[in-house]
Parts: C-alpha cells; sequence; structure tokens
C-alpha cells in the first residue's frame, strides 16, 4: 500500500465506530456502538485501512493527506434500506386532509393514496423522474446518508417497473451514493386489475411469469419485495411471488404487518428474507418468528409519526427477544416525505425506547444487514467501504438529540467526497 492515496481523518472528538461482527447485531449485541477517543483514521484508496493513535498512523501512513475533522464526530455512513424514491408530484394535499379527519379510504376515493402517484408516474418521462429522484437523493446524502435502498412500485405495469428500475440504475451511475435497487410491483393491485372478479389473479400471475423474469432478465434489481398487509397482497400471494423472486435469484424483503398483524413477519422468518420492514402491529409470535430467523426487523417510526398514529412498533420487545432491529426514513410521498436519518434515530430514541448506541447500530449496520450489506458498509473498521459522515457534535449522543437540524457536514462514499455534499439546498 503506497502512502499517496492515503488520507488519516484526524482530531475528531469521536469516531463512532460501530466495529464489530459483519452481520446483524442483535438483542444485547445493538447496546455498544464502539465509540472511540483519540482516535485516527486512516483510508487508503476505498477503503478503511486502521483506526488507532494518531502517531501510530502517521508512521505507517507518512505520506497520508490530513483531513481535519475539528473536534466533530466521524460516523459511518448512514444506511437508509427502506425508500420509494422514484415518484413524482408530493402528496401535500393528503396531509392536510388527515388532519381534517379525512380517512386513507376517503382519500382514495377522492384519487388520493398510492393510485394517484401511480397515475403520476406513468404521465411523466424517465428524464423528469431521473431529475426529481436525484435532487431528492442529495438531500438524503445531506444528512450523512450513503447507502439507500430504493423500491420501484409507482409503476404497476410491466413498462412503468422496469422505467422505475432503469431510473434508479441510472441515478446509481449519476451519483456517489450506494443505491441498491428493489422490485415493488406487488406494491399495490392496479386500478385495471381491479375490474372484474379474476382481474386480481391475473394480475399476480403477470407479476411472476412476465414481470419478474424481465426484471430478473435485466439484472435491474437486488430484492423483490411485497406489500404483504390484508386489503394489499395475502400471505398466499406474497408467497407466491416472494417464491418466484427467490428462484429467479433475487434476495426478499416484505412489507409486513403495518397496520394489522397478519402474519406477514413469520412468513419472512419462514421465507428466509432478508428483512420484514414496518411491524408495527406484529404479533408476539411474528416477534418470536423474527428474534429465532436471520431476518431483520426494519422499523419506520417516521411513517406513524407523520400519519398521525399514536402506535410505534414494538422495537423493545424485539431487541429484549433477541431480533436484530433497523431503522429507515421509508422516504415516500405519501406517508413519509423525510430525507432525514438522524431524525428517524431520534424518533427511535424517543417513541421507541433505543438506547443511542442501539439507534446508531440501527442506522448503520443493521441497516447494511437489511440490504446484504454488512460486510461492506455500516462499520468503521478495516476493511470496510470508507463511507464515512462528519457532524458538526461533539458527542455522539448529540445526533438524535438535534432533531429536525442537519449537523452533517461533510460525507464521503468510497473514500471520495460525495460530491454533491457542499451544493446548497435551494
Ligand atoms: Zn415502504
Amino acid at each position: 500500500m503506497t502512502g499517496a492515496e492515503a488520507t488519516l481523518f484526524v482530531d475528531a472528538a469521536q469516531v463512532v465506530t460501530c466495529a464489530g461482527p459483519a452481520r446483524a447485531r442483535r438483542g444485547g449485541e445493538m447496546a455498544d456502538a464502539g465509540v472511540r477517543v483519540g482516535v485516527a483514521v486512516a483510508v487508503t484508496g476505498d477503503r478503511i485501512a486502521a483506526v488507532g493513535p494518531r502517531p501510530e498512523l502517521e508512521r505507517a501512513y507518512p505520506d497520508a493527506a490530513i483531513m481535519p475533522c475539528g473536534g466533530r464526530v466521524l460516523a459511518p455512513g448512514w444506511v437508509d434500506s427502506h425508500t420509494h424514491a422514484i415518484f413524482g408530484r408530493p402528496r401535500a394535499d393528503e396531509q392536510e386532509l388527515r388532519a381534517a379527519g379525512v380517512d386513507y379510504l376517503e382519500i382514495a376515493r377522492r384519487g388520493g393514496g398510492i393510485h394517484a402517484s401511480v397515475r403520476d408516474l406513468r404521465q411523466r418521462s424517465d428524464d423528469a423522474l431521473f431529475m426529481l429522484a436525484l435532487g431528492r437523493l442529495r438531500r438524503l446524502a445531506a444528512y450523512g446518508t450513503t447507502t439507500v435502498e430504493i423500491k420501484s412500485g409507482y409503476g404497476l405495469s410491466i413498462e412503468d417497473e422496469l422505467r422505475s428500475l432503469g431510473v434508479i440504475r441510472r441515478l446509481a451511475a449519476a451519483l456517489p451514493m450506494r443505491l441498491v435497487p428493489t422490485w415493488l410491483g406487488a406494491h399495490e393491485i392496479p386500478p385495471e386489475a381491479r375490474a372484474t372478479p379474476g382481474t386480481r389473479n391475473r394480475y399476480v400471475q403477470m407479476l411472476v411469469h412476465e414481470m419478474l423474469p424481465r426484471v430478473a432478465e435485466g439484472g435491474l434489481a437486488r430484492f423483490a419485495d411485497v406489500f404483504c398487509e390484508p386489503g394489499v397482497f395475502t400471505l398466499d400471494e406474497t408467497r407466491t411471488i416472494l417464491d418466484a423472486a427467490r428462484s429467479a435469484g433475487l434476495l426478499l424483503k416484505l412489507h409486513a404487518d403495518e397496520l394489522a398483524a397478519g402474519g406477514g413477519a413469520e412468513l419472512a422468518a419462514a421465507l428466509g428474507a432478508t428483512s420484514a420492514d414496518h411491524l408495527g402491529a406484529i404479533s408476539s409470535a411474528g416477534i418470536a418468528a423474527l428474534a429465532g430467523s436471520s431476518t431483520v426487523a426494519t422499523l419506520l417510526p417516521g411513517t406513524m409519526l407523520f400519519l398521525g398514529r399514536r402506535t410505534q412498533a414494538p422495537a423493545r420487545d424485539l431487541i429484549d427477544a433477541g431480533a436484530a432491529v433497523a431503522l429507515a426514513t421509508d422516504f415516500n410521498p405519501g406517508t413519509s416525505p423525510t430525507p432525514n436519518l438522524p431524525l428517524v434515530l431520534m424518533l427511535g430514541v424517543s417513541q421507541l425506547r433505543l438506547s443511542v448506541a442501539e439507534a446508531m447500530i440501527a442506522g448503520t449496520v443493521n441497516g447494511a444487514a437489511a440490504l446484504g450489506l454488512a460486510d461492506t458498509v455500516g462499520q468503521i473498521a478495516p476493511g470496510f467501504s470508507a463511507d464515512l459522515a462528519l457532524y458538526e457534535v461533539e458527542d455522539v449522543r448529540e445526533l438524535p438529540y438535534w432533531y429536525g437540524d442537519r449537523r452533517c457536514v461533510a460525507s464521503w462514499v468510497r473514500g471520495k467526497a460525495c460530491s454533491q455534499f457542499d451544493l446548497a439546498i435551494t
């Protein structure tokens, strides 16, 4: 290793390493975020090479460039493992309707909800969708997020789902952030498939036999996801779709038990899904199933807050049972339009009763595990990708404290400055 390509990150008040096993942290393992004081971080090329006392690293890398951290906190870049970032217009109108007491069925009857986003996306060009998502993902990056999972799911036709996944591929080439594409053709039953009895089943068959093969052949997605919830896709339909997706080489995710306990968490564990997401209404059997499996429980407290619900997923019960919990934004136009992952960590502490260390692990290591990337990102430890973020705070406990405020001052992905970072938010 030559010193010329090395950089030493020095003078951080704290380095939150999250270092440990390269896998999901479960139960009590989440209690330690590996906060270190008085250490520097050596980056060579796109990797973290060493964490240790500055004099030691200066001897090992005598020609290294110096990146002064100025008494701030250095942490792994956030891994936002659940977003729906490919969409058209914001649905700000629905927020006011909800406040006035209009329920989601009535909002849908008036032309709102997921179907509003579907109609909107189908009318937009690929370039328009690309430009909208580009700006929105830069906002996620501005809060310290360096890895983002992005789902399709507002197309709900072969053409429009493939277009959405194609836009994600273009974004991955255009942005320094690490993007993980998920096929969510099973986000909803589209209106045209609701017309007559039997068309619903034809939509599921079309997903499995026509859309999925195109997604897999094109290498357009790493994950397949299904909205498994009473009134959306049933357990049987979910199993049919995800079995086919696994056979096609995709990893699995589920939207499970968001509003009602319908056995989604149990199905995720039985299928060996990488994650089960939402879980606002998970049953005790579901908690036990996840705790006894390798499936990460991904919680989205911003969604419950935004919808004005007074309940949250039982994060404490999940962790105490031995499950691995991740936190993500659920960034989407209808139920969680926030790009701010530290705000979600604040909700993790204040609403889900996580410790700061548990919230940090949930936004880094366990987010990475929810994307099958636990050996690549989420830790400041030798061999991991140099995905870093620097915050204008002196103590890690301030990250989920200054809620809503953007404290991230710089971020790096694969050892390179996240190029969008310094652009003004306009
Ligand atoms: Zn979602």
